[in-house]
């Protein structure tokens, strides 16, 4: 496959460009390419520029809001509500950190619930931000019907992701992030673009009968992985960015959607820790011991540390990007 190197810097400019040029003011637009240059940056392709045609459809479709102007809310000491309008995740979710830090801080724990937007993205910036500052994280977000229940041979749940961060003592963090389908959907699509089968256990064609075939499988249904252990967690991410908010589940995530390919609007619920007020005066530290011993263990490497040796070579060595998808982005920016 033919591909062009990129600097970081003209992977964002070139995301913003194709956004604006479709519906998307400044704010909207830089918030959404930065998280898409950061998922480059680490080397997380699925959610990269590879994501822009679909910000764009729905954006001329007018299911996403390019003007959109998040707000935060205190709903309580320890629950902040950011109502989204209708806008593209990232941004709905810079809005609601600082006031979601202030009321850990201040009560030890605090959930930030985040409605009407249309997020497309990997969980692992939003808890990442948060244990950079500090806080233990998790992150939880649903989207429309692509994977079975557990033991059901159709689409019923998202593959509702949940990530988890904890702060590190050099400022840093160890974050996990994981789809609660035994593959994440932008990498199935990747396969299917450039030819590859998937591994045994991915999904379901449309007769429900299991399959390798990446095409099969987007048109069939994917699978939760380790069976009904990832049917459960992707019943769980369903209720708390559902029901627990006021948000729509998967299955109405799908009803609602127009089909466009884009993300559909939906909630997603960030919870903040401060270890500081739960007694652990030495959390990190302690956190920091464990890392050591399970990293004394031969084959065992910490999540995460793809995406940050990724981040070590990117600024110096740029992203490459397929050829096809540089020219779809610049077609779209009207260049
Ligand atoms: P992966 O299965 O690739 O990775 C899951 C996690 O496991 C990562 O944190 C990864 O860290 C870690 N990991 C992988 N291998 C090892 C290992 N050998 N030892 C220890 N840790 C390991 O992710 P998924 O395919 O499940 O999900 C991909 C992304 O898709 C996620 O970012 C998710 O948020 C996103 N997503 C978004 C959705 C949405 O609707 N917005 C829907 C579904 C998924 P590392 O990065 O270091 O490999």
């Amino acid at each position: 496959m033919d591909e062009i190197r990129l600097t970081l810097d003209e992977a964002h400019d070139l995301a913003v460009k194709a956004l604006m040029a479709n519906g998307c003011d400044q704010r909207n637009a830089d918030a959404t390419a930065r998280n898409m240059a950061g998922a480059e940056r680490d080397g997380c392709k699925s959610h990269g520029l590879f994501r822009v045609p679909g910000y764009v459809k729905s954006l001329k479709a007018g299911k996403i809001n390019g003007h959109a102007d998040p707000k935060a809310e205190r709903l309580g000491p320890c629950v902040v509500r950011v109502e989204a309008d209708r806008g593209m995740a990232p941004l709905a979710i810079e809005v609601g950190r600082a006031p979601l830090i202030d009321a850990a801080r201040e009560n030890g724990m605090a959930a930030l619930a985040i409605r009407r937007a249309h997020h497309y993205a990997a969980l692992w910036p939003e808890t990442e931000a948060l244990a950079e500052q500090g806080l233990a994280a998790m992150a939880f977000v649903n989207s429309p019907p692509y994977m079975t229940a557990a033991g059901g041979k159709t689409k019923f749940f998202g593959t509702n992701p949940m990530a988890f961060a904890y702060p590190r003592a050099d400022g840093g963090a160890m974050v996990w992030d994981q789809a609660s389908s035994m593959m994440a959907r932008g990498e199935i699509s990747i396969a299917k673009r450039d030819g590859h089968p998937l591994p045994e256990g991915a999904g379901l064609d449309p007769d429900g009968n299991p399959t390798t075939d990446p095409d099969a499988i987007l048109a069939g249904a994917q699978l939760p992985f380790g069976g009904y252990k990832g049917g459960a967690i992707a019943l769980m991410v369903d209720l708390m960015c559902g029901p627990l908010i006021g948000e729509v589940t998967s299955v109405e995530a799908g009803d609602q959607d127009n089909g466009d390919g884009g993300p559909a609007t939906g909630g997603e619920l960030i919870l903040a820790f401060d270890p500081a007020r739960f007694g652990g005066g030495d959390a990190i530290e302690r956190g920091e011991r464990l890392f050591a011993a399970m990293l004394d263990q031969e084959g065992v490497r910490l999540p995460g540390r793809r995406r940050l040796e990724a981040r070590k070579r990117t600024p110096s060595e740029g992203i490459t990007i397929p050829l096809a998808l540089h020219k779809t982005i610049l077609d779209l920016s009207g260049v």
